[in-house]
């Protein structure tokens, strides 16, 4: 293990790359990585690597892609581009293009955990930190689909007062986690408050006390008087709240929240993949140029 962190130490410093790594990756990636930030974060900081010429990116598939499209003159690897995500892949382009003949005048509002040519046919982007924010700036007059997450989705509904016309995606790793599976955590440490991702399914945030972004949930980590957590969303999140209060105690409701798809990479692989840069992300040019737009506009409003 030793031995490959030093290879990849070095190879990083002698191809000039920049490692960006999501929340939910391993501790051992996130450990190594330059940057660690939830969707947005990432988003914004691949948008703004200038001096790296490579960008390696550990998470899933459509992160990867988005940092490809959002800094098309750097080349983006990823360590395997096996790490899918399944929510990205429950609507294609053609669906939506159904989808939006059958709604005409509505804006299409598109969750980042999306493939590039579903952004291509998007208004504009969000992601769970700035979802809220991104409906809120279309105005309550207009119609708005919003895909892929319904969960996400019926978060955003509650919030705003405005109803969306909602594709029926979810995440399969937090839909698992029951209102159940809550209650049970919940009784075992009663006053501990819990936070959840929108991702998770409308029962089960009703019963938390917050219902936040990775991002937001570290920034509540660090500023929050309490001193124990109840942690519900992919257990990733575990190292990057630890790392962040250190002092603190996090509670990882249950175990069925684990990503199979953000576990796919591995040193070894991040190793290889800046050996052989094989894993060469590219988007073509007629959708990353409108699958900018989409993104941009997101970006825009941050
Ligand atoms: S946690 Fe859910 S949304 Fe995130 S990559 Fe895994 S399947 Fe996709």
């Amino acid at each position: 293990m030793h031995d490959t962190i030093a290879q990849i130490q070095l190879l990083r410093r002698q191809k000039n790359a920049v490692i960006l790594a999501h929340t939910y990756q391993a501790a051992e990636i996130q450990q190594i990585a330059d940057f660690v930030g939830d969707s947005l974060a990432l988003s914004l900081e691949a948008s703004r690597v200038k001096d790296a010429e490579l960008i390696v990116f550990c998470g899933v598939l459509f992160m990867a892609e988005t940092a490809a499209i959002l800094n098309p003159r750097r080349k983006v690897i990823m360590p395997d581009t096996a790490a899918g995500c399944p929510m990205a892949d429950m609507i294609s382009a053609e669906q939506l293009r159904h989808f939006k003949a059958e709604h005409p005048g509505a804006k299409v509002v598109c969750y980042v955990n999306s493939t590039a040519e579903v952004k291509a046919e998007s208004d504009i982007c969000c992601t769970s930190s700035n979802a809220v924010k991104v409906v809120s700036s279309l105005g309550t007059d207009q119609e708005i689909i919003f895909v892929p997450d319904q969960y996400l989705g019926k978060f955003i509904e509650k919030q705003t007062g405005q109803k969306m016309i909602l594709w029926e995606g979810y995440c399969p790793v937090h839909e698992k986690l029951s209102a159940d599976m809550t209650k049970e955590a919940k009784s075992r440490f009663p006053g501990v408050p819990l936070m959840v991702h929108p991702e998770t399914r409308p029962e089960v945030q009703e019963l938390a006390d917050y219902i936040l972004s990775t991002g937001q949930m570290i920034k509540l980590a660090k500023e929050s008087k309490a001193q124990r957590f109840l942690v519900g969303t992919e257990m990733g999140i575990m190292h990057a709240l630890q790392n962040a209060a250190p002092d603190k105690q996090f509670i990882h409701l249950n175990a069925c929240l684990l990503c199979p798809d953000m576990k796919v990479n591995n040193l070894p692989k991040l190793l290889n993949a800046l050996q052989n840069e094989e894993t060469h992300i590219r988007v073509p040019q007629p959708i990353a140029d409108k699958a900018r737009l989409a993104l941009q506009r997101m970006l825009d409003l941050s």
